[in-house]
């Protein structure tokens, strides 16, 4: 990131939003009365809630790339659809000087209400059983310290998501890419869950090495779909009040799954495969991560929720155009933003509040501010922009502490 962004431009940005569009019509998100020059002192309660349905956030030394974070041992090669690989190598001179970015800070400036905390878990290094439970569980505390700090919280129900909105409180919901962890021991999921974990996403691109939950939509299937231990973490997700997310997930895999859900799932970030943006070698690259709108309607009729990707958009623009296109197929209450992009990450593409070269401000007032140009209603924005997510995660984690 450049540090001559900071709360005064997230400020500046925010206020120039949030103005006469914003403070009226969101009844659900800002406060009855508002006076008229409070816009220029743009609040958090002036905009809506605003979601990151998948976001990538690794305190320092804790990403899951062997070569930089603490797993060590090689790189287990194999397609990927994580920050690192989703574009042209970095040049030398964008690369960061270092990582040591505020969370929060990065957080207040995406003018986000929470991101959902996504650990790539195959993408360490998993040699043996065991080692994916253990990494998970190192990156867990790492975030733990963080929060220590003071600066950021965790969301662990609805309340908690309120709350954030409310005090304008930075807020992650604890996440992870790919169940790895499980390996045939389904009580792992009531560990991470006593952890923090509130959204598990099931499958990435390996399988479980132990006992896989069903097939990957860039491998080739051979497991049926989902496997009965997959439905069983369903189920046990369902049960404990986690949010299910099947994104990277076959479609005969998304189809068992909802053949035992008792809960909305969602699909945190993906694109419509008849959006693909106007990169060919990008999406050609990105086709198998992409959904039908067949697929993406079985979701949303099971009350779930897509999350759109940045990945193929290649302006703010472009991003708006692939979440209306979303919002064409399946209906403005079932679509979400999943950027799948790095928080911390200070590279144009690759970082939040990076995600465009032209981003100037923070992400979600950016992406607020453009859908209001290409006319969403103030109501359909606030449902995409977070509202929909949080829909799904209280009803799933609906009278839990
Ligand atoms: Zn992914």
């Amino acid at each position: 990131m450049s540090t001559t962004h900071g709360r005064r431009d997230f400020l500046r940005a925010a206020g120039a939003l949030a103005a006469p569009t914003l403070l009226g019509g969101l009844a659900s998100c800002a406060p009855a009365r508002v006076p008229a020059h409070a816009a220029a002192v743009a609040s958090t309660a002036a905009t809506p809630l605003g979601i990151d349905m998948h976001n990538h956030v690794y305190p320092a030394g804790t990403e899951p790339h062997p070569q930089r974070g603490p797993q060590g041992g090689p790189p287990q090669g194999g397609p990927s659809s994580g920050p690192s690989q989703a574009g042209p190598p970095p040049r030398p001179e964008e690369q960061p000087p270092t990582r040591e970015l505020s969370l929060a800070e990065e957080l207040k400036r995406s003018g986000l209400t929470a991101v959902s905390a996504s650990f790539v878990l195959d993408f360490a290094a998993n040699l043996q059983p065991g080692d994916a439970r253990a990494n998970l569980l190192r990156w867990f505390t790492a975030i733990d310290q963080e929060l220590e700090k003071g600066h950021v919280r965790r969301a662990r129900n609805l309340g908690d998501l309120r709350g954030a909105q409310a005090e304008g409180k930075p807020t992650i919901i604890q996440s992870v890419e790919g169940a790895h962890f499980i390996e045939g021991d389904l009580a792992r999921v009531g560990e991470v869950y006593e952890r923090g974990l509130r959204h598990l996403q099931l499958l990435h691109e390996k399988d479980d090495m132990v006992s896989p939950l069903g097939d990957t939509n860039t491998g080739v299937a051979h497991l049926g779909g989902l496997t009965a231990l997959g439905a069983d973490v369903v189920k046990e997700c369902n049960r404990l009040g986690i949010v299910v997310d099947l994104a990277h997930a076959s479609h005969a895999t998304v189809l068992g799954a909802l053949k035992v859900a008792t809960q909305p799932v969602i699909i945190s970030h993906t694109n419509l495969d008849t959006w693909t943006g106007r990169d060919p070698r990008m999406a050609e690259r990105m086709r198998p991560r992409l959904i039908s709108k067949e697929h993406a309607k079985v979701v949303a009729d099971a009350g779930g929720v897509i999350g759109v990707w940045t990945h193929l958009a290649g302006s703010l623009r472009e991003f708006v155009e692939s979440v209306k296109a979303m919002v064409d197929a399946v209906g403005v209450d079932h679509v979400g933003m999943g950027t799948d992009t790095d928080l911390l990450s200070s590279r144009v593409g690759h970082g939040t509040n990076e995600a465009w070269p032209e981003l100037a401000g923070g992400f979600f007032q950016a992406v607020v501010g453009e859908m209001q140009r290409q006319g969403f209603a103030l109501e359909d924005i606030a449902k995409v922009g977070g509202e929909n997510y949080c829909r799904v995660f209280g009803a799933v984690t609906a009278g839990r502490a």
